[in-house]
């Protein structure tokens, strides 16, 4: 396979292999490779100069068998329904990983956000909703934030939402801000499932967490949260990237200083006490724990060599390819993949739905603790299933999402 590898063929490659694993006929493993669902939008949006710019959107619904389908909402210029189908299909197995009642859903509009205003941004989140009005909701599909969208998005859609049934339905969307009924824990969640992977697997390894060195590549949501959450746990944060670049320091960044100078110049780089580096030079950074939180295949058969972590926890959807999990193997680099390590988010995500099903708020005690149980069990169970099958982490994980979602298919049947 060549080595730029588009989303969709990595998606498609690892359920191959999870099908071979798992002993599928050709019929299950052409159902499960293909969305439910893929609608395509044109949003039609009017600039604050008064011209009107239609902009293409999408939503996949891969499949629905565990419960309604879930999965966030990617604002990008690089955003295609390959890409999107991919994201989707990662959903599903995730979902499954963790054991919660959701399918694989993921959704998108190509656009650069960081071009748009506030208002520009509001009105085409407001439109693209209503487009998919029929198609969403809380027992069918309930979206959420990913790349270049958060808090405030989710409580654009859940108003749209709202406006067009007629009375206010928080549980249409999560992600949303507290005070409209989003939860406790919620925009830290991915970064906590992370960064407790990542503290399972040291332990796993016999590595001490404490003053364990850590890279993070992607200084959003996702990456700054697991820099700061690790940074509290005791590990030495050494390198952090985003868009614009990287900055490392063998000294050690904070990452909540780190996270301040960002606000206040856009940038990571140029941080006073630390050395500009590219984003390569961050996955290659000599330490314990890489994480990428980025984008999709940023770890391929160019520079998986390269890797010196010894643990690669994925925040990011996709960051590695099949031929780069080969490698990373090989050099005995335990990865905890994207399907296991990123799912605290999903899992939050599933509480905030439940209290608003509910009616309840929950305390950030109770939301983190039932999150970490969680994310525990889901990585012992996918350990106990490597070593049984003497398989990576990858493998593992896809064997038991993957499983677990066939098993749901079969036990429904196909109707009509
Ligand atoms: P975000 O928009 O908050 O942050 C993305 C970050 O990546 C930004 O700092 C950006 O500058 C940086 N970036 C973009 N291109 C880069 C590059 N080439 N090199 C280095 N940095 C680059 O997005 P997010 O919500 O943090 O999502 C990041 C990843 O985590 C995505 O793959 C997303 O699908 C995945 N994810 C997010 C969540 C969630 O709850 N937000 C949950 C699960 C998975």
């Amino acid at each position: 396979m060549s080595e730029k590898q588009t989303a969709l063929a990595v998606a498609r490659e690892q359920l191959k292999i999870a099908s071979e694993e798992l002993g599928f006929d050709r019929s299950m493993h052409e159902l499960l490779a293909h969305p439910k669902r893929s609608l395509i939008v044109s949003v039609a949006v009017k600039h604050d100069n008064g011209q009107m710019h239609v902009y293409t959107g999408c939503r996949v619904q891969h499949w629905d068998a565990r419960g309604p389908f879930k999965g966030g909402i990617r604002y990008h210029p690089g955003v295609t329904l390959d890409e999107v189908t991919a994201l989707a299909m990662w959903m599903t197995w995730k979902c499954a990983v963790v054991d919660i009642p959701y399918g694989g859903a993921k959704g998108g509009i190509r656009c650069n956000p960081k071009q748009m205003s506030k208002g520009e941004l509001e009105r085409m989140t407001r439109r693209y909703t209503s487009l998919l009005y029929d198609f969403i909701g809380p027992h069918r599909d309930v979206p959420a934030p990913d790349v270049y969208t958060d808090a405030q998005t989710m409580a654009w859609i859940m108003d749209t939402y709202s406006q067009i049934t007629g009375y206010s339905v928080p549980e249409c969307v999560t992600g949303k801000p507290i005070s409209v009924g989003g939860s406790e824990g919620r925009e830290q969640a991915t970064s906590l499932g992370v960064d407790v992977c990542a503290r399972e697997a040291a332990k796993h390894l016999g590595l001490k967490l404490k003053g364990a060195t850590v890279a993070v590549q992607g200084y959003g949501n996702v990456g700054m949260n697991a820099a700061k959450i690790a940074y509290d746990m005791g590990c030495k944060i050494v390198a952090v990237s985003d868009s614009t670049g990287g900055i490392c320091s063998a000294n050690g960044l904070n990452p909540y200083k780190v996270h301040e100078h960002k606000v206040k110049t856009g940038s990571v780089t140029k941080f006073k006490g630390s050395e500009n580096v590219t984003n390569e030079e961050v996955l290659q950074t000599n330490c314990d724990i890489l994480i990428p939180a980025a984008l999709e295949s940023q770890i391929t058969k160019a520079n998986a060599d390269k890797i010196k972590a010894k643990i690669v926890c994925e925040g990011a959807n996709g960051p590695t390819t099949p031929e780069a999990d080969k490698i990373l193997y090989e050099k005995g680099i335990l990865l905890v993949p994207d399907i296991l390590a990123n799912a605290g988010g999903v899992t939050t995500s599933y509480f905030e739905w439940v209290q608003n099903l509910t009616r309840e708020h929950w305390t950030i005690e109770d939301v983190n603790r039932k999150l970490e149980n969680k994310m525990v069990k889901a990585f012992n169970d996918v350990c106990k299933i490597a070593q049984k099958e003497k398989c990576d982490m990858r493998t593992a994980a896809l064997r038991l999402g993957v499983g677990r979602v066939a098993e749901a298919i079969e036990t429904l049947g196909l109707w009509p």
